[in-house]
């Protein structure tokens, strides 16, 4: 609950006017409990879940042509009814994994001591949470998703993400119920060692998901911010790992490209790109980037990247 329900007490107790955010927050909060205010990740989750692929998905469904320029795989296209059966079982996830798990996570989440109460947190603040949040849990995704591709784990587990060979967003989050429960794990590390505010929390939620679509979308748009980001993989590195499949040993980090340089599992994917700038044109590189032998090549490639698992 909010500890300031009169305007005057909460500039008093700031010692400063409140900023028109502050005064929104502190109107919007007033009568809401924190486990309502916990609980809206749910509503943003399955917000962003529905609407931010639409845009990619119905392009890639439509078979839009002049967007074809700027899709990882030409050629290869989601079926409606592929892509509609896809968002149905993630949602099914969300129902019976993601939503109880958040609400149970409440009692954790408060006693970690996040707070909902004013003053809002600066934006420079935010910044630098939201980057330990995202270092921790690339970090940790990228070990897990390693181990993922140990033998007994991508048989049992993580062969239901890899379905889908040339991803699109609604696929994203597409994977059995354990890896969610797993993948989730350093989601919350970042947030359980620098806890924040619950604004701060809302957004880390919002953009890691965000993120994850951008990079299961299947297209590669040269307009995306998040181009502009140090390090950043992107569509592109990501729909590498899904390309080669099961027999991936690249491309394990889920927002960054330091982890795979650093312990050598992007050899194939740095084959592949280094191929590609040398054909030089693009057409060439289309046909040339669908052709079996090459995928061959790719895979084998990949394959001698390290595997410790
Ligand atoms: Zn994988
Ligand atoms: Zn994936």
């Amino acid at each position: 609950m909010m500890q300031f329900r009169i305007l005057e007490d909460a500039q008093a107790a700031v010692g400063r006017p409140l900023s028109p955010l502050e005064t929104i927050w502190l109107n919007h909060t007033s009568n809401v409990t924190d486990f309502q205010l916990y609980c809206y990740n749910i509503v943003f989750l399955f917000i962003v879940f529905t609407l931010i692929p639409l845009p990619s998905v119905m392009l890639d469904v439509l078979r839009v042509r002049a967007f074809d320029k700027y899709k990882l795989q030409p050629g290869v296209h989601t079926p409606g009814s592929i892509a509609f059966q896809c968002y149905k079982d993630v949602m099914l996830t969300f129902i019976v994994v993601v939503g109880p798990l958040q609400i149970s996570s409440y009692p954790v989440f408060k006693m970690l001591g996040f707070r909902s109460n004013l003053p809002l947190p600066s934006l420079g603040e935010i910044v630098l949470q939201l980057l330990v949040y995202f270092l921790i849990e690339d970090y940790g995704n990228y070990w897990l998703h390693r181990w993922l591709h140990s033998d007994w784990a991508y048989n049992n587990i993580h062969y239901v993400h890899h379905k889908f060979m040339a991803p699109m967003s609604f696929a994203a989050p597409y994977a059995h119920w354990s890896e969610v429960l797993i993948l989730g794990i350093p989601s919350f590390v970042g947030p359980a060692l620098v806890p924040g505010h619950m604004i701060t929390f809302w957004l880390w939620i919002i953009f890691r998901n965000m993120e994850a679509l951008e990079t299961h979308s299947g297209y590669d748009f040269p307009w995306s911010l998040t181009k502009l980001i140090p390090f950043y993989g992107g569509a592109e590195y990501h729909d590498y790992h899904h390309f080669i499949g099961g027999k991936s040993q690249s491309n394990f980090a889920s927002v960054f490209t330091y982890c795979d340089r650093i312990y050598g599992t992007d050899k194939g994917y740095r084959y592949q790109k280094e191929f590609l700038l040398k054909t030089r044109q693009a057409k060439q590189c289309v046909e040339s980037f669908s052709q079996p032998q090459l995928f061959t090549e790719i895979s084998q490639k990949s394959m001698e990247d390290k595997k410790f698992f």
